[in-house]
């Protein structure tokens, strides 16, 4: 795999600046990657790695660099649970592995790098240096993939009975002996104004 400061380089051009998620990030899937033995998980092994993560912050972004994963490519999933956290599944073996980063890393950032005063650059440079077992807590998870989260052709295309939209992946809704999108389901996020031409 690529060394750390290398892929540290990529993350922040592809984030757009520095900061100390992108070290928590990069340091985070590479811990992982090696743990479960991807070695080239852009290349070689780019169909064997499947990520979760629970958190949209910068971090997020790092892994997403590190592991080639994305959203597009239904590789990279996002549960909304507000932790920094992030389930990496081998998919050949089955083997996943969750890992969480450590609340106390942020005061221990102070024991490594006393010297520099903004505390967001003593985090950046202290998550450099600090082992990986202050900064994060791994654990052996199961997780029960299903096909229809996949990558691949998507495996059912329906239209909702109400608004007329297209709802790929088996995400519709089975309401009434209806066939609805979530939105139509009571999920919408948006109102609707007007239809443009
Ligand atoms: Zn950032
Ligand atoms: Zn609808």
């Amino acid at each position: 795999m690529r060394a750390f400061e290398q892929l540290l380089a990529e993350s922040v051009k592809n984030h757009g600046h520095l900061c100390a998620g992108q070290v928590i990030g990069v340091r985070m899937a590479m811990a992982a990657l090696e743990r479960l033995g991807i070695e080239d998980p852009r290349g070689a092994d780019r169909k064997k790695l499947y990520v979760m993560v629970e958190i949209d912050r910068c971090a997020t972004d790092a892994i997403q660099s590190v592991t080639g994963c994305s959203l597009g490519k239904r590789t990279l999933r996002w549960f909304d649970f507000g932790v920094m956290a992030a389930t990496f599944v081998h998919l050949e073996s089955g083997r996943a592995l969750r890992v969480t980063s450590r609340e106390e890393a942020r005061e221990l950032a102070g024991k490594y790098c006393p010297g520099i005063g903004k505390k967001e650059w003593r985090q950046v440079e202290a998550y450099k240096q600090m082992p990986l077992e202050e900064l994060f807590t791994f654990q052996e998870v199961q997780v029960q993939l299903r096909g229809c989260d996949l990558p691949g052709p998507p495996l059912r295309r329906v239209q909702c009975a109400l608004c007329g939209d297209w709802v790929q992946d088996c995400r519709e809704v089975e309401e009434e002996s209806r066939t609805l999108c979530r939105a139509c389901a009571g999920e919408r996020y948006y109102i609707p104004v007007k239809r443009l031409e």
